[in-house]
């Protein structure tokens, strides 16, 4: 059937985390299969994924039953229950799933599920926490900050860069960002060019080390 398909992803744990991930999943066209304790919540995931099933995620042999073994991806979404996180990636990882990305609470939860073969640790609060101070303490309206301190910023265009064009504003040269796209007052984003000029109000997308990004968006 379709969760034979190799793009198809097994999720353990519908809770909030687990849940908007499968959902997400499935709007991207990926067969999902969901896993989780709780008979209810499975219930009523029942018709939006394309198979759910109540089981103990932390039983080896159950989860073999199920067909896990045969998924080259996981995603664990049990968090709150240390001991079931950290047993079910193990499951996971004794049933050879290559590539397994599970919820941590904690930055000790985490390398205790990277050392039971998690590739991928994911600490949802920590990080929509960080982003959100960014949000409320700089003109920033959308932030991701990837490794080694390099971020990509959606921010309201400083007064620095208002009525000049972008090459003559120098941004590169005063900032150390580079501006990547410009939406101006009743249009889309585009492909920001040399000769683009900043319009009151323009919003920019701009690239660089966090700390010129941080302080390109506090400037005024
Ligand atoms: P969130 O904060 O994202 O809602 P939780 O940790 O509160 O995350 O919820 C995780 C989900 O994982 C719950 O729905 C719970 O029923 C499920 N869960 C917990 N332990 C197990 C287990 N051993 N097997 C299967 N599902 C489990």
């Amino acid at each position: 059937g379709e969760l034979e398909r190799s793009d198809a992803v097994v999720v353990i744990g519908l809770g909030r985390f687990g849940g908007a991930v499968a959902d997400s999943l499935m709007r991207l066209g990926h067969p999902v299969l969901g896993i989780d304790a709780d008979e209810r919540l499975v219930q009523s995931y029942a018709d939006r994924l394309t198979h759910v099933v109540a089981a103990d995620a932390t039983d080896t042999e159950a989860l073999r039953q199920l067909g896990v073994a045969d998924f080259g991806r996981a995603v664990v979404g049990i968090g709150t229950d240390l001991e079931a996180s950290v047993l079910c990636v193990l499951s996971l990882t004794e049933l050879n799933v290559r590539d397994i990305w599970a919820k941590a609470t904690s930055g000790r939860h985490g390398a205790i599920l990277s050392r039971m073969g998690a590739q991928h640790v994911i600490y949802p609060e920590s990080s929509m926490g960080g982003r959100v101070a960014h949000l409320i303490t700089s003109k920033m309206i959308d932030f991701i900050e990837f490794e080694d301190g390099f971020a990509i910023a959606k921010v309201r265009a400083p007064a620095a860069a208002v009525g000049r064009s972008l090459a003559d504003a120098a941004l590169r040269t005063h900032y150390g960002i580079t501006v990547v796209g410009t939406k101006m007052r009743g249009e889309d984003f585009t492909y920001a060019r040399p000769e683009t000029v900043v319009a009151p109000g323009a919003l920019l997308i701009v690239a660089g080390p966090t700390d010129k990004v941080e302080r390109f968006a506090s400037s005024s």
